[in-house]
């Protein structure tokens, strides 16, 4: 069994690359941003991060540098399953919690406005995502729909579309991730966890930053869950 696991940051993934001790290894190619970590136990896992932009020097968080990710790593490493882990805004109003892990049930786009026939709802995405719930049933982890776009921030257009997709979280890579693994027919998981929220946007960012390792540490036990209900 081989289980790809994407995440945008690397703090993200610290904490499952030490308890895992997975080791780097290397690269897609001499271009690309994105570091390989892998194991050789059973399963094996291949976890892959965004890595950093040559031109600005932050990590590349976002659905470009995502779908780029998942789109190499499936073909390279041919998956049984993809699980995308990171974390998430959450809705305050819908019950979230900060260092809530959540799986997603659906993906959808809040930043993919396109006013045309059959266009808008492709934009939209909606795509299906909890793709083993034999699985995620037995996880300590609460379940709601996704809304991804490439900000942080929530203009109020984007809240108004979430609002209308019943988004409980929010995020900047799943949907696209979703997509690709769908394109090579691969079972796919997202979970996040939540760091801040959207409905209460005053500290957003330094939310982000206070509650990045609490969340990461969630998602660790949660990723180690999933591993031992698949042995
Ligand atoms: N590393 C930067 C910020 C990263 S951007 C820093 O330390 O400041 C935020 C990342 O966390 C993205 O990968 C996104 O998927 C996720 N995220 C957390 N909260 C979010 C929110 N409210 N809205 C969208 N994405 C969020």
């Amino acid at each position: 069994m081989k289980i790809l696991i994407i995440a945008a940051l690397q703090q993200e993934a610290k904490p499952i690359i030490t308890e895992l001790d997975l080791i780097e290894t290397t690269p897609f190619d001499d271009v690309l941003p994105m570091r390989i970590f892998t194991n050789n136990s059973n399963p094996q896992i291949t976890l892959v991060i965004s890595g950093a932009d040559l031109q600005h020097h932050v990590e590349n968080v976002g659905t470009q540098a995502a779908a780029i990710s998942a789109l190499m790593a499936i073909k390279t490493f041919n998956p049984d399953l993809v699980i995308n882990i990171g974390t998430a805004g959450g809705f305050k109003e819908k019950g979230a919690e900060i260092g809530d892990v959540y799986i997603a049930t659906q993906a959808f786009y809040h930043h993919r406005r396109i006013p045309l026939p059959k266009y808008k709802a492709y934009g939209m995405g909606g795509y299906l995502c909890d793709t083993m719930p034999e699985i995620t049933d037995k996880l300590n982890v609460k379940k709601g729909i996704l809304s991804t776009g490439d900000s942080l921030d929530a203009q109020p257009c984007d809240l108004e579309i979430m609002k209308k997709h019943n988004a409980v979280i929010k995020d900047m890579e799943g949907a696209s991730i979703v997509w690709v693994a769908n394109l090579y027919k691969k079972p796919v998981l997202v979970m996040k966890s939540v760091t801040d929220f959207v409905d209460y946007p005053e500290e957003n960012f330094q939310d982000f930053i206070k509650n990045l390792n609490l969340a990461s540490h969630n998602l660790k036990d949660q990723v180690l869950q999933i591993l031992s209900l698949l042995k």
